[in-house]
């Protein structure tokens, strides 16, 4: 039985490559200081692995931005806006991979970025590749070889590791009409194939090729894509031995397909998809065959340990049926979702010994794999790998820093009416309009305002205890005095306090309500060299004091316009966050959703009549099958409602949403039942908006008229157009005016020049109704 790993984090444990990759870009390093941080990462990573008894040792799973973008070269895919970068030079190799990554502005040359999506569910970013109609492929970049070189020169035989070609061509996108990408594979293939013919002849033994689109909901055409692949391929080079590996959620429907291809070995995930194993083990066909099941047992996307009771079980039950050496033990997906090490955090005060001893990074998941490998092939109940693993399991299980009766109690107490306002949206907005007295065509921003270097360096000096909590709070204080003051000479209707006390929208409730812990080190990559660290719900959560009503009302207080209180909704604290594995996502949501939901009337107690609720996750929770919808719409949207529901009809609820595509998910939006809605619009020039013009959306909207993602300041014809644009969807009395986004990330001259527009094309509008 060997174990193996799908991939490993590479950002290093000190985040090392995002400070190699910053420093080379701010033109403050050079190309070879680059590749040697890189290369002594790879090594490390290999180190590592090697070390925790890993048999498998993927190479080729690191990058300096992002495996998809690198498959791109390798493959040749390079958009021809990005070719001008290579003429007649050497050595621009890294200056072209890095301008299809970032866009690249300089000696008179200024090319956009590629564009970047989500990975599957995760929270990772790929660039994803562009395909036209001709798309021609061939060998560019030959970082697969030269990584298996490396290796091996160390006197490491890798398991080197290539994004699958239909996944590949499925992941990017069609820059032209006429043409699927999908057909683009027979041209494709013969790059794959030099490739594996070469890695073959080095010496590879085994090769892994990530097909996670098996996971999702696949068109027949791309079913027997997959087959032709691989049919190609195993006849091309039979002297390589296939791994396919398919990770993030169940086989379904796609299961026929998958345990057909003629490869040596299938991964499967069994954290997303236990119900894939028994199903295997039943297909006569596979069991009969030699085919080899590698069992994504180790959860690759969350921190916890691995349960080795349950995971030994999966083993056995795959080896009794299948033969031991038929059997691979894996994590359920690459580790590059996990963060680095847990060793690293040392300090007590932020995780306590209890709660540490529940958890399990990239580092200690290896540990995990080699052992569950060795443990399932032995007498292991007394074996003390076993013993004190489940020990911790135990712990966790039982714990009361976990589980909280009188929260668990109100949630179980939930009934429908607590889902519902008082009154529906047409009488309540009846009675918001008498008593706001706000204007048509209101004006707002989305809350939070330039986070200036002063302010960081506020909240720096507070950590170290440079600066005490009352002289802390008394410099919020005045910067949220000077923001209303400058909010009313700029004449905005409904004012925000600017967020100043918050270092970012989920960590700051995070640190606020019980059931949450923070790591020190615990980053996951993003995309390119941007990491995220996320906080972890271990436990029942609750609200043990008001959270941000202390500002809300302070600001209300200082100012005779109405403010907003500002809140982050129940299902993005969730997305952005290291849930429980020990119960349903929904049910951990629900939980935050009540604490909100004080946090909702506490604030209309105090005196705040309009309140916001971000809700910028709600989409990309969306599950990958599309038979999942359905169940978690449902879940999400009633969480919503249940944190915003506790309100008296004359408050007004808001809720914002960043840019995604609303037109599958409109009527759970419109379920959602906010009083007003802002979105992310202005890049799609108000086209966003036909989804809710075609379902008749009823409530308020506030389609963002600026884009706060560039510091270019628009004029106010410019957003009266687009206004303009809004109101032949929207009725006028329905129509907010307001930016894209919240404008943390913007510096004030430019943010003053854009609202003072802003209002111009307000007032201008409302003239000439
Ligand atoms: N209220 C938040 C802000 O303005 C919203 C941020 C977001 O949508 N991502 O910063
Ligand atoms: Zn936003």
């Amino acid at each position: 039985m060997l174990s193996h790993n799908l991939g490993y984090p590479r950002v290093g444990a000190r985040r090392e490559l995002k400070k190699a990759c910053e420093q080379f870009w701010a033109g403050k390093s050079d190309r070879d200081t680059l590749q040697k941080t890189a290369r002594q990462l790879r090594h490390q990573n290999w180190e590592t692995q090697k070390a925790a008894g890993i048999s498998l040792i993927p190479s080729n799973d690191f990058s300096l931005y992002d495996q998809v973008l690198d498959t791109s070269l390798m493959v040749g895919a390079i958009p021809g806006r990005y070719l001008q970068l290579l003429d007649g030079k050497t050595n621009r190799e890294l200056d072209l991979y890095f301008a299809m990554a970032r866009g690249i502005q300089r000696e008179g040359v200024d090319i956009k970025a590629m564009e970047m999506t989500k990975w599957f569910d995760t929270n990772y970013h790929y660039i994803v590749p562009e395909f036209t109609r001709d798309q021609q492929f061939n060998r560019y970049s030959d970082q697969v070889i030269l990584d298996f070189e490396d290796a091996r020169q160390a006197g490491i035989l890798t398991k080197p590791v290539l994004v699958g070609p239909v996944t590949y061509l499925w992941s990017g996108k069609e820059k032209e009409a006429g043409f699927e990408r999908i057909d683009l594979l027979e041209n494709l293939l013969p790059v794959y194939i030099s490739i594996l013919k070469e890695l073959a002849s080095m010496g590879a033994e085994w090769v892994q090729l990530d097909e996670p689109c098996l996971v999702t909901d696949l068109t027949e055409k791309e079913k027997k894509a997959l087959i032709t692949a691989y049919t190609t391929i195993r006849e091309t080079v039979p002297q390589l031995k296939l791994l396919v590996a398919t990770y993030f959620g169940a086989l379904e429907d796609n299961l026929p397909t998958a345990i057909n291809l003629p490869v040596d070995a299938l991964h499967i995930d069994l954290t997303r998809g236990a119900e894939t194993l028994p199903a295997i083990l039943a297909e006569e066909s596979f069991v009969l065959s030699d085919k080899k099941l590698s069992l994504g047992v180790v959860d690759g996307r969350n921190i916890w340990k691995n349960d080795f009771a349950g995971s030994i079980r999966f083993i056995r039950q795959a080896a009794d049926v299948l033969g031991t050496d038929r059997v691979l033990v894996a994590p359920s997906c690459s580790l590059l979702h996990s963060p680095y090490d847990l060793d690293l955090e040392t300090n007590e005060a932020v995780l306590t010994p209890e709660i540490k001893n529940w958890m399990s990074f990239a580092k200690q998941k290896l540990t995990e794999v080699a052992a569950l490998t060795a443990l399932a092939q032995t007498d292991f109940e007394d074996d003390e790998r076993f013993t004190g693993n489940q020990r911790a399991i135990e712990s966790r299980k039982t714990s009361p820093l976990i589980h909280k009766p009188d929260v668990k109690a109100r949630a179980a107490a939930i009934v429908e009416s607590d889902f519902e306002r008082q009154s529906a949206f047409p009488a309540r907005q009846q009675i918001q309009l008498d008593k706001l007295k706000l204007p048509l065509f209101p004006s707002t921003t989305i809350g939070s305002f330039p986070q200036t270097d002063e302010i960081r360096q506020l909240r720096a000096q507070l950590k170290k205890g440079l600066l005490t909590a009352e002289e802390y709070e008394e410099k919020i204080r005045e910067e949220i005095v000077s923001s209303l003051r400058w909010q009313e000479a700029l004449d905005i209707d409904v004012l925000v306090h600017g967020e100043f006390e918050r270092n970012d929208m989920v960590e700051y409730f995070g640190e606020s309500l019980s059931g949450f812990v923070f790591t020190e080190n615990g980053w996951v990559q993003s995309y390119g060299s941007r990491c995220v660290k996320p906080p972890v719900i271990y436990g029942d959560v609750a609200r043990p004091d008001a959270m941000t009503v202390k500002w809300s009302a302070f600001a209300q207080a200082n100012s005779d316009r109405l403010v907003k209180g500002m809140l982050t909704g129940p299902v993005t604290i969730l997305q952005w966050s290291f849930v429980r594995d020990d119960q349903p996502r929904k049910d951990t949501t629900f939980q935050i959703a009540l604490a909100i939901r004080d946090e909702v009337t506490d604030l209309e107690k105090a005196g705040i009549k309009v309140i916001q609720i971000d809700e910028p996750a709600i989409r990309e929770g969306l599950p990958l099958r599309q038979s999942a919808w359905e169940a978690y719409l449902q879940w999400a949207v009633d969480a919503f409602r249940l944190s915003a529901a506790g309100v008296a009809d004359r408050t007004q609820i808001h809720t914002h949403m960043c840019y995604s595509e609303f037109n599958d998910i409109i009527d759970s939006i419109a379920a959602m039942d906010a009083d007003v809605i802002t979105i992310e619009t202005s890049r799609s020039q108000m086209e966003l908006l036909d989804a809710f013009a075609k379902f008749n959306y009823p409530n308020e909207i506030g389609p963002g008229v600026y884009d706060i993602h560039s510091p270019r300041v628009p004029g106010v014809d410019e957003m009266t157009e687009l206004l303009q644009k809004a109101l032949q969807v929207i009725p006028a009395r329905n129509l907010w005016v307001n930016p894209d986004c919240g404008l943390k990330t913007r510096k004030w001259p430019e943010t003053e020049a854009a609202l003072r527009n802003m209002i111009s094309a307000a007032k201008l509008l409302r003239e000439s109704v």
